[in-house]
Parts: C-alpha cells; structure tokens; sequence
C-alpha cells in the first residue's frame, strides 16, 4: 500500500498516519521528496480493511500496488515521468542524446569532443572521471581533476554532464560538479550506492547490470526512489549472452519492458551494448524507434588513440551523420530534441 501525502501535509499529519500503522502492527517507509511526501505500508495490508486511510488529514491518494518496485511502477503513475538535467528534459517525448568520450582524458580532447557533439545537437555531456576497469593497469581516470574538466567543458558550451560515481565516498565531491550521476552497470546492485544516491537531490542515470533482469534493474531504481530522489533514468547497455561477436547483447525488448512496467524514462547505450562502432548507428534508430526517451555514445576524435573504448567510439563526423538521421525519424517516432 502507498499513501501519498497532498503538497501541503504537514510534519505532525505524516507523524499521525505513521502512528495508525504502528498501531496496526504495520511497518510505516516515508519517503520525503522534494515535492511530496510518500509513505508505504509494509506487513500484512489486510489490516487497513477497516481503517479510512482516505480521510486522514493531509492524505491525497491510497494505491493497492501489486509490483515490488512500488514507486518505480506504472502502477503508481501512469504518464510518463520527465527527468530535468541542468534544464533539459528526458522522457515523455523529450528525447535525450548524451554524448562524449568514454574517460575524460585530457582538457584538449574534452573540449574538442564536447564542441563537436554540442554542434552536431546533443544535449547532454558525458565523460567518466572514476572509471571501472577490468584490469587494474588499466587507465582508472582523472579523478576530481576530470570533473573539474566536465564542469569546466560545461560552462563552454552550455551542456549539462553526466559522470559516473563508482562508491559511497565519491557521491559528494561528483555531485559538487556534475548534473546527473550515473551508477554503472557493475553497480548497479551496489545497495549502498543506491541509497547514497538516492538521499542527493541530482538525477541519476540508472545502468541495467550486464546479467540482471528487468525486474532487478527496476527493484535497483525503487532504492532511488525509496529514498526521496525521483528523478531516475533507466539505461539499457546490453546483456551477457553466449553471443561475442558483440561485446554485450542489447536487449531492445527489455528496455521496452522497462517503458512498460515503469514511468521512468529509458535510454539505451549502443556503445557498450554492442562494442562495435560500425552497429552504434542501427542500434540507436532501432532504440528510438522502439520508444527509447534517448540514448548515450561514445565519441572521439582519435579513437585509435582513446584511454579507453576506442572501438566502440564514434568520430565526430559519424555521430554528427547520426544525428541528422535520428531528427529525421524523430517526429515519426514521436520524439523531440
Ligand atoms: C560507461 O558508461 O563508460 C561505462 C563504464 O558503462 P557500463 O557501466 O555500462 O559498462
Ligand atoms: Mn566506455
């Protein structure tokens, strides 16, 4: 059950529905978001039978939710939710494209690739500064000093960006700088994380792990949520199959399904997800045509000489050749940018 709180419900109206539930030997979960606050009732529901939730003050609507990922679900909302990013919206036709290199390298590179990207029409800037790396004589990237670079590359040309935070301990000093904070695919059951992120007021960029199910990913979103923080975007990057030839299978069916079961916004990444730059065009107009709120590549000037993901990197002339075939099907598909 989730009782959602009206604009104006006070401190004592909330503390006072929490009382009833104790009462009724439920567990009360509040969450306070920045517009409302919602509280879920935990334990055997069939004790609220006989109790007007309805009438108590400061409540707006009662919700039977039947899915476990209760806030994340169409169940509780049923339009299209619409994250803002530093001003641009994602999600309820508002289509995103997040570009960038996969590691903030250097200032020269980042500029180049942020003006080119910029100029060919995406509006969102990302770049890792943590990196996750299989090996660990890999590059690990630049630290603060790559956001410093992000925030920097931002007050340029004006577009919002998108890092990752690999732990805990990083979520302040990435928050300090960047617009949106993206968990990565191998974190994306890191439950600490999630409530750490969950408890910042900056969207998040929610990547589906490379061997979770739908339900895990969209479970991994409800600790968000849980939390306070609305505003989730999902991202589908690819699945392990027995499939190599791509580097990651992309499952187009499941970021659909996300769409489905959730009101959150969806965009997939047909750079990791298929490893391969020549596949990131038909993967992307396969995405939007199959209902994606956006989508996020890898871009680079030289990628042959890339710290990292040089293969599945785009030039800048490919991603600009991209784009103006994207605002061709856009309207179409229903989507704006
Ligand atoms: C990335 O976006 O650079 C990245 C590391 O992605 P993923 O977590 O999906 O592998
Ligand atoms: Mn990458």
């Amino acid at each position: 059950m989730v009782i959602v709180m009206r604009q104006d419900a006070t401190g004592e109206q909330v503390a006072h529905l929490v009382e009833k539930l104790k009462e009724k030997g439920l567990t009360a979960h509040i969450s306070r978001g920045t517009e409302r606050t919602i509280v879920g009732a935990i334990g055997d529901e069939r004790v609220l039978q006989a109790v007007p939730l309805q009438a108590f003050p400061g409540v707006e609507q009662v919700m039977q939710i039947l899915q476990p990922f209760r806030l994340v679900s169409r169940e509780f909302r049923k339009d299209d939710s619409i994250v803002n990013v530093g001003g641009v919206k994602i999600g309820g036709g508002h289509f995103a494209l997040i570009a960038g290199p996969c590691s903030v390298e250097n200032w020269e590179t980042l500029i180049e690739t942020a003006n080119a990207v910029k100029a060919a029409g995406a509006n969102l800037l990302r770049g890792g500064a943590f990196k996750p790396r299989t090996s660990p004589y890999a590059f690990q990237g630049l630290g603060e000093e790559g956001l410093k670079l992000l925030a920097q590359a931002r007050q340029e040309t004006g577009l919002p960006v998108v890092t990752e935070v690999m732990n805990t301990s990083q979520v302040d000093l990435v928050a300090k700088y960047a617009d949106m904070l993206q968990i990565g695919a191998r974190n994306m059951q890191n439950f600490d994380l999630l409530k750490a992120v969950g408890d910042v007021r900056k969207p998040v960029l929610l990547k589906r792990g490379m061997a979770s199910h739908v339900k895990e990913w969209l479970m991994s979103a409800e600790y968000i949520l849980s939390r306070g923080n609305y505003d989730v975007v999902l991202c589908e990057r690819g699945i392990r199959t027995f499939e190599t030839y791509t580097r990651n299978t992309l499952d187009l069916a499941g970021m659909a399904a996300a769409r489905e079961l959730s009101h959150l916004p969806v965009v997939v990444d047909p750079s990791h997800a298929t490893g391969k730059r020549s596949l990131i065009p038909p993967m992307s107009y396969a995405a939007m045509a199959g209902g994606a709120d956006g989508l996020t590549i890898e871009v680079h000037p030289r990628p042959e000489e890339a710290f990292s993901d040089g293969d599945q990197s785009l030039l800048p002339k490919d991603f600009s050749e991209l784009c103006q075939e994207l605002k061709r099907f856009a309207e179409v598909c229903r989507k704006t940018w």
